[in-house]
């Protein structure tokens, strides 16, 4: 279903009426986990004054350990749809527990699957009955061929507004969190006709590697970008080092206007 062979044309995925696909480069950004509702407005602006059209931020956070904050559950929910209704901008947010899909599907305009759940089927299964756009995210120990077979679980259930998320891999490299598979982008863009975009705050884990990693996504063809910001990264409950703050968003925002045109994509 999501093979390229029977479907020639790359497919656009519209959240909330915003387009993810070949015409565009869409940047999504927020906060990486909610924590307060003027923490995610303030994130949510800078990321709409950057040229964000999307906005992410996790309610539910799958943490590597278990002492660390792990979100504010559908308190992070109500604060994502109130700064969605001052902002406008549709929303973006993950999904780790089957049973808790219907809940997060009430408030969300896209669920995004995680890289630890990105072969959790009957995660992949019951997102793909919920009537919303996913994100898939690779699985950071997964070959292309399986984040492929993960995102056919969700296909299978009759949804195939899937985009799928290059968001780096597991190496031997320990200079990055993970390393950024630039190649995935036009190998899945071969492959499959989904939309592919990319993670660079978790694929490399710091600020500085952002806007870098970001020209590379645009450069090998990606769909569009997914970006942490924070209006105090050095308070940040989630990913502080990884998260854009004000300054580089100028950067960020100009990289996006003029990057696309110049490679081809609108
Ligand atoms: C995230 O985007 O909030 C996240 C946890 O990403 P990943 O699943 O890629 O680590």
């Amino acid at each position: 279903l999501v093979s390229r062979d029977n479907h020639p044309d790359r497919s656009t995925v519209r959240v909330g009426g915003v387009p993810i696909g070949p015409a565009t480069v869409t940047l999504i950004a927020g906060p990486c986990a909610v924590e307060t509702p003027q923490q995610t407005l303030e994130a949510a602006l800078m990321a709409k004054a950057a040229g964000a059209t999307l906005l992410r931020g996790g309610a539910f956070k799958p943490r590597t350990s278990p002492y660390a904050f792990q979100g504010l559950g559908e308190e992070g929910l109500r604060i994502l749809a109130d700064v969605r209704e001052e902002t406008g901008l549709p929303i973006v947010t993950e999904v780790v527990d089957a049973q808790d899909v219907e809940l997060v599907a009430s408030y969300a305009d896209m669920l995004q699957v995680g890289t630890r759940n990105a072969q959790n089927f009957a995660l992949l299964q019951a997102v793909g009955a919920a009537g919303k756009p996913v994100m898939l995210k690779r699985g950071m120990n997964a070959t292309i061929e399986e984040w492929l077979m993960a995102a056919e679980y969700i296909a299978q259930r009759g949804n195939l507004d899937i985009v799928l998320c290059e968001r780096g891999i597991r190496t031997f490299e320990t200079a990055t969190r993970n390393t950024l598979d630039v190649s995935a982008v036009p190998v899945a863009q071969r492959l499959s006709h989904l939309p592919v975009i990319v993670d660079p705050s978790h694929s490399g884990g710091r600020r500085d590697l952002v806007l870098p990693l970001t020209r590379a996504a645009i450069a090998v063809g990606a769909d569009g970008v997914i970006i942490d910001v924070h209006p105090q990264p050095e308070l940040a409950l989630c990913d502080g080092p990884q998260a854009l703050v004000d300054g580089d968003l100028e950067e960020l925002a100009g990289v996006l206007r003029e990057l696309p045109p110049l490679l081809g994509k609108a």
